[in-house]
């Protein structure tokens, strides 16, 4: 199955996944851990351009998908199909919520070009691959812009203004609302023990811990 995680900067998700990597592999599952953009040569280069360059939102908008076809063509698929578990930090819904709400970039398009990328040849063309579970980290963003204050180096993206990931944050809300079933939301204003057990009480209910 395919996890991935969303939130937004300062939410805290990516602390989350090397436990639950060790937790899965200790159930004897085999793990691909990843994140977007990047996760493969290619896309880790496209990685680099978005988070540094400065861009208008229809290039940034086009790199993403495409870091996402390499991924998902070179890592994703593949190993889904050996029956393995993908942990992927960051998938579609973080451009939702930062190119389609953050930037104000068209969801419809957005919506066009998520059909055509993550499409899934052998199955009907409605069918797209999305993640079997989303593990939202929902925090508000005055606590994850507090976090961030004394952390490293900012990207050109928590650069941004508080404005900017309050618009990020209700994109992801928004999305959560659209797919009630995928989408777990994790309170990330808990300490982090608590918010692991939040996680694993999720994925116990689901039977895959
Ligand atoms: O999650 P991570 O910190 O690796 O993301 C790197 C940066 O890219 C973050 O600042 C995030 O806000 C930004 N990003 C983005 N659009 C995406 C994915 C990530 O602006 N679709």
């Amino acid at each position: 199955f395919f996890i991935s995680f969303e939130g937004i900067d300062g939410a805290g998700k990516s602390s989350h996944i090397a436990p639950l990597a060790k937790a899965l592999r200790a159930q004897g599952h085999v793990v691909t851990v990843t994140r977007e953009p990047g996760g493969t040569a290619l896309a880790e280069k496209l990685r680099t351009l978005l988070l540094h360059d400065e861009m208008d939102a229809l290039t940034e908008v086009l790199l993403v998908f495409a870091a996402r076809r390499d991924h998902l063509r070179c890592v994703i698929e593949p190993a889904l199909a050996r029956g393995e578990v993908v942990l992927c930090d960051r998938f579609t819904d973080a451009t939702f919520a930062y190119q389609g709400a953050g930037r104000g970039f068209s969801p419809t398009i957005l919506a066009l070009l998520e059909q055509w990328v993550q499409a899934q040849p052998d199955l009907p063309d409605s069918t797209i691959r999305q993640p079997d579970v989303t593990l939202w980290f929902d925090l508000p963003p005055a606590v994850a812009a507090a976090r961030l204050v004394d952390a490293r180096q900012p990207d050109r993206f928590e650069a941004l203004n508080q404005d900017f990931f309050a618009r990020v944050a209700q994109g992801y809300a928004d999305r959560a609302a659209q797919d009630p079933h995928r989408f777990v939301r994790l309170d990330a204003a808990q300490t982090p023990t608590a918010v692991w057990r939040q996680l694993l009480a999720a994925l116990v209910c689901r039977g895959w811990l």
